[in-house]
């Protein structure tokens, strides 16, 4: 018998960030939203703010911002990009956040690959357009965005386009805004990949997509952002919407403390934490190893903070060991600028041993809930077990996940059935915690078996004498690769660690198969634009495998 399909009786109501907007407005209006400038602290509501964002989508529609149209940015973590943030997706514009730490090809490519109409430059970030004079013909219109005093205004004479001054911009338009009614399937915000593995690629999140990834976000299992919380982002908010957080604490009504340009330096981080009553931190694992030093060093502590959220790349277990003894409990995260970014959350589930506490902390976690996850043999694209031996690359789906790339770079990404191929290798294990073993293009192939560079990693990081390491495979005549080691001492230890001193101390912690060829001393692993092991740039320079090294069976 046919079963007649009956509609539920709820309203369409199209999910926007305007609906964020509308609860800054009315209800979070006296939360403040603070800046470190160069001058000082800079401080506004969001009541004082809304007019502000009012203001600015009157003077994007007076540039000729269309629906669709790409609004870019460059600019730090500060209160005018926030208002950025609100102001081009709630205009029917798309939000374009450009990476700041872009080498100048790259920031060329994805302004020209996206189109950008418009660009909002932060003054201090101006001389990294300079190598794109005459490169980006598709900007009309350059507003730079000063802290100090007016800036000059070059005008034509820069070589990129008419440039105008945000403050006197927004100052020209009305404090009220007849905000369009959007679909929730128009794009609302662009962020490209950071190139960790090639080049960059254009992400575009509709307002759906944002709207539920935002809901995701504060739930109390995965980031569990409140209305009670002083929320200070590190990770930029060019680096995937700043992982969402921005629009999750406007839902929420969090406070939000910027860092302007001073997210790299622990000590700003830490005097505006302690000033602002910071209780929720975010960023990736570079940036808590630094933070951690710094703290152990001065002795001071934040025992206002509940929760720094990590995540970017694995949480080495001597910095989640660290971090806890000087009382910041890090929470582990998965994600990729394909998944908005949150992927998982590693909470550890009512029911797990004490003893295993630190150890399932340490994966990256459960998937969160709205999205489904499954593990896929590489060869033959079959389903494999949850049983934490298997391991395979993560596809995901939900939500708020990709369904292709802008320009349709890449259209093999998704598989037939519509999962999104991550490019992580991972076990899951029968609980549902997900351990990453590597991305496909760093896991090294050795003899026909793989071997985890970020296991091996994190060997090498435990070792005393040992501040950082990143591990690539390198061309091997008989194994096709090999392991070799980059690492790099502490600072007290310098010159004082060996080669042989480090292999041995691994062999009692991984296989023996596993155990490098070589160990490279290093001043420093070079990073990519996020904060990662620049993998990729370690491989290009890197010189071969001495002839005759140690193979593993002989050490
Ligand atoms: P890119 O791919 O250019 O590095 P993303 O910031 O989108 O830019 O990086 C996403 C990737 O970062 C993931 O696919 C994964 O390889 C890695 N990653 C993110 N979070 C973690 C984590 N918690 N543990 C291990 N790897 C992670």
């Amino acid at each position: 018998m046919e079963v007649a399909a009956v509609e539920g009786l709820m309203q369409d109501y199209e999910l926007s960030l305007q609906h964020v907007l509308w609860r800054i407005e009315r209800l979070h209006q006296k939360r403040e939203v603070v800046t470190k400038r160069d001058e000082g602290i800079h401080r506004i509501t969001y009541g004082e703010m809304v007019p502000r964002i009012n203001r600015l989508a009157g003077a994007l529609k007076q540039l000729g911002v269309k629906p669709g149209d790409r609004v870019a940015t460059l600019a730090w973590n500060n209160s005018r990009h926030l208002e950025l943030y609100y102001a081009v997706p709630c205009m029917g514009a798309v939000l374009h956040t450009l990476n700041l730490r872009l080498f100048p090809q790259h920031l060329e490519f994805i302004i020209n690959d996206a189109e950008d109409k418009v660009l909002f430059v932060d003054q201090s970030l101006l001389p990294l357009l300079k190598p794109l004079v005459g490169k980006i013909p598709t900007i009309k219109t350059m507003v730079l965005m000063t802290d100090g005093a007016a800036a000059p205004l070059s005008g034509k004479e820069n070589g990129l386009a008419d440039m105008l001054e945000y403050e006197a911009l927004i100052a020209a338009q009305s404090t009220d805004y007849p905000w369009p009614k959007l679909s929730e399937r128009m794009a609302a915000a662009m962020c490209y990949t950071s190139g960790t593995t090639g080049n960059p690629k254009g992400v575009v999140y509709s307002h759906r997509s944002q709207f539920i990834h935002t809901m995701g976000v504060l739930q109390g299992d995965n980031l569990g952002l409140t209305e009670n919380d002083a929320l200070l982002p590190v990770v930029p908010m060019f680096h995937a919407n700043s992982w969402g957080l921005p629009y999750a604490a406007g839902m929420a009504g969090s406070k939000m403390v910027f860092p302007g340009r001073f997210s790299a330096d622990a000590k700003s981080i830490v005097e505006l934490a302690e000033q602002e009553n910071v209780t929720f931190l975010a960023g990736v694992p570079t940036v808590w190893l630094v933070l951690a030093n710094y703290l152990k060093e001065s002795g001071k502590r934040l025992p206002k903070v509940r929760t720094v959220v990590c995540g970017g790349s694995a949480v080495p277990r001597t910095l989640m060991e660290t971090m806890d003894s000087i009382g910041l409990r890090i929470l582990h995260a998965w994600g990729m600028t394909e998944t908005s970014p949150l992927g998982s959350v590693a909470r550890v589930a009512a029911g797990a041993k004490p003893e295993d506490e630190l150890k399932l902390r340490l994966t990256q976690g459960r998937v969160a809930p709205g999205v489904e996850i499954r593990i896929s043999d590489p060869t033959s694209g079959e389903e494999l077990p949850w049983d934490g031996v298997a391991f395979g690359e993560i596809q995901v789906r939900g939500p708020w996940i990709a369904r292709g790339y802008h320009n349709g770079y890449d259209p093999g990404k998704l598989t037939e059935d519509g999962w999104f191929r991550t490019g992580d290798v991972a076990r899951i294990d029968p609980d549902g915690y997900i351990q990453i073993v590597d991305r496909t293009k760093d896991v090294i192939k050795s003899g026909g078996e793989w071997i985890s560079s970020v296991e091996l990693e994190n060997a090498v990081m435990a070792h005393p004498k040992i501040m950082e390491a990143a591990v690539i495979g390198l061309p091997h005549v008989k194994w096709d690769e090999r392991p070799v080691v980059y690492a790099v001492a502490k600072p007290e230890f310098k010159g004082q660690v060996t080669e042989a001193e480090v292999i041995d101390f691994l062999r009692d912690k991984v296989a023996k198969w596993w155990l490098p060829d070589e160990v490279r001393f290093i001043d420093e692993v070079p990073k990519t634009s996020v904060g990662k092991f620049d993998k990729k740039l370690l491989r290009a320079n890197a010189v071969p495998i001495k002839e005759g090294a140690t193979e593993p069976a002989r050490k």
